[in-house]
């Protein structure tokens, strides 16, 4: 029977939310999704490694990866660039692995113009005021660069109508839960598998 392709889960939301510790948490439950690596141009914080947490880029670099069309989507974020380099995602969902983007919200949406049938998910913090300690919890950014996510946060946050599936973000184990749920459900879906069973119910 002919296999299907990989699901393309694009995991958003604010930043400060902790798409990276969720995704962080799913990937040792050792499923088999795989995980893309963006490009920035932002510094690498501190224990960040090039090719595993980003690939780091100059401007100069992250703008030929635009104009030679190697990026899936990309955003400006509070000064910075980042952006999904397109040939592994492809390369993935082809072979039949599903693949998890982690990215903020203007890129989500640009995916979803190129990829309507992706898997479209919301990360939502619990509250705003968790959100804020959440950011400056992580105690790498001045005041002024908090103060400017958490502008971005809220109209981020007001993008969850343009989503598939919201899931609250009050516990790592349980976020992870929902999102695992989500994939099962999403496998199940008639209009992934209807060209897979198709033949069964041809007449001979
Ligand atoms: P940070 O600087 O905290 O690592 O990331 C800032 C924001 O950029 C986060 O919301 C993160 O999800 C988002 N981000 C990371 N990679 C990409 C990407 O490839 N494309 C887009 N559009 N956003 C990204």
């Amino acid at each position: 029977m002919r296999k299907e392709k990989g699901l393309l889960i694009v995991l958003s939301g604010p930043a400060g939310v902790g798409k990276g510790t969720v995704c962080g948490a799913l990937r040792n439950e050792n499923t088999e999704i795989q995980y893309s690596v963006s490009a920035t141009t932002r510094e690498p914080r501190a224990g960040e490694v090039d090719g595993v947490n980003y690939f780091f880029k100059s401007r100069e670099e992250f703008e030929s990866m635009i104009e030679n069309n190697q990026l899936l989507e990309h955003a400006e974020y509070v000064g910075n660039y980042y952006g999904t380099p397109i040939d592994y995602v492809k390369q993935t969902i082809e072979e039949g692995t599903d693949i998890i983007l982690e990215i903020e919200v203007q890129g989500a949406l640009k995916v979803r113009e190129r990829f309507p049938e992706g898997v479209f998910i919301f990360l939502m913090p619990p509250s705003l005021a968790e959100l804020r300690k959440r950011i400056q919890g992580r105690g790498t950014e001045t005041a002024e660069i908090i103060d400017r996510r958490m502008t971005v946060a809220k109209e981020e946050i007001d993008m969850m109508k343009k989503y598939d599936y919201v899931v609250e973000n009050d516990e790592v184990a349980l976020a992870v839960e929902r999102i695992k749920a989500i994939v099962t459900a999403e496998h199940c879906k008639r209009e992934r598998l209807i060209e897979k069973y198709k033949q069964l119910v041809e007449v001979e």
